[in-house]
C-alpha cells in the first residue's frame, strides 16, 4: 500500500506510543541569519502537467538547530508553510502549518516536524519571515529563478511549548513524494493572527502566469492521502473504551 502524506488525523487511528526514545529538540534560541526564498515546487499530476506549488522556503544559515532521537541525529535543513494546513485534524484542516525539513546523519532519511496553527494572536515567531511577503511577486515568479530574501529568525521561537507529538510513517509532500519519511506533528497548536494567515494565503494562491496553470488553488496544501490502515503514535492521553486500551 502506498504510506503517502498529508493524511488526517482522526481519533480512530490513535494508538498510545510504544516506550522507546523521544525526539529532543535542540534550536537555538538567539535569531540566526537565513534565506528566505519565495520559489516554485512541483505537486501532483494534472492533465495539463502538474500541479504548481509556491512556498516560502527558509534556509538557516549553517548551524546547530538538530533533532536527537535515540542513537540517531538529525540536522535542519529548511522550512516552509502551507495554507491551509496539509495534515487535519478530525476530519478539518487547520488555518496554516509549518513544515521543518530535517535529515538524518548518515543515510539522508527524511524527519518532517509539523506545526498546526489557530487563528488567534500574532505570532511573533513566523513574523521575521511573514515579514517579506510584500516583497514577493507570484506574477514573475518563475520555475529554478527563487525570488530570495533575507532575515534573522529565532529558530527556538518556531517551535510549541508542548512536546506532545502524534507520529506516523509518510512521505514528502511535494515531488518527488518519496516515501520513508517519519512525521511528527505537534499536538499542541499556536496561535498566529488572520492578518499573518491571510497574507500567506494570499501569497501562495495568487497565479503564478510563468509556472503554468493552478487548477488546485487557493493555497498551496496537497489534498489528504488514504490513509491505508496506518496508526498514529502519540503521548497524548486516550481515552479508554471498547477495543482500545481496556483489555490486556
Ligand atoms: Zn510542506
Amino acid at each position: 500500500m502506498p504510506m503517502q502524506s498529508p493524511i488526517d488525523i482522526t481519533r480512530d487511528a490513535l494508538v498510545p506510543l510504544e516506550p522507546g526514545p523521544a525526539p529532543h529538540f535542540h534550536y537555538p534560541a538567539a535569531p540566526v541569519p537565513a534565506a528566505v526564498r519565495f520559489e516554485a515546487k512541483d505537486g501532483d499530476p494534472t492533465p495539463d502537467g502538474v500541479e504548481v506549488v509556491p512556498e516560502i522556503v527558509v534556509v538557516p544559515a549553517e548551524g546547530d538547530a538538530r533533532v536527537e532521537w535515540g542513537d540517531a541525529l538529525y540536522r535542519l535543513q529548511s522550512f516552509h508553510w502551507h495554507t491551509p494546513s496539509e495534515h487535519w485534524l478530525g476530519g478539518s484542516p487547520l488555518p496554516l502549518e509549518l513544515h521543518l525539513v530535517h535529515r538524518r546523519s548518515g543515510d539522508g532519511a527524511f524527519l518532517v516536524v509539523g506545526v498546526l496553527y489557530r487563528i488567534g494572536g500574532h505570532n511573533a515567531g513566523i513574523a521575521p519571515a511573514f515579514g517579506l511577503i510584500g516583497g514577493f511577486d507570484p506574477a514573475t515568479l518563475a520555475p529554478d529563478r527563487p525570488q530570495e530574501a533575507s532575515a534573522t529568525i529565532s529558530l527556538a521561537g518556531l517551535l510549541p511549548e508542548g512536546q506532545t507529538t502524534y507520529r506516523y510513517p509518510g512521505s514528502l509532500t511535494t515531488a518527488p513524494f518519496s516515501e520513508g519519511v517519519s512525521w511528527v506533528v505537534f499536538t499542541e497548536l499556536p496561535e498566529a493572527s488572520a492578518e499573518q494567515v491571510a497574507a500567506h494565503d494570499r501569497l501562495v494562491s495568487a497565479p503564478t502566469p510563468l509556472c503554468g496553470g493552478r487548477p488546485n488553488p487557493p493555497g498551496n496544501a496537497r489534498r489528504v492521502q488514504d490513509p491505508a490502515g496506518r496508526q498514529i503514535a502519540t503521548d497524548l492521553p486516550l481515552p479508554s473504551g471498547p477495543g482500545r486500551g481496556s483489555s490486556s
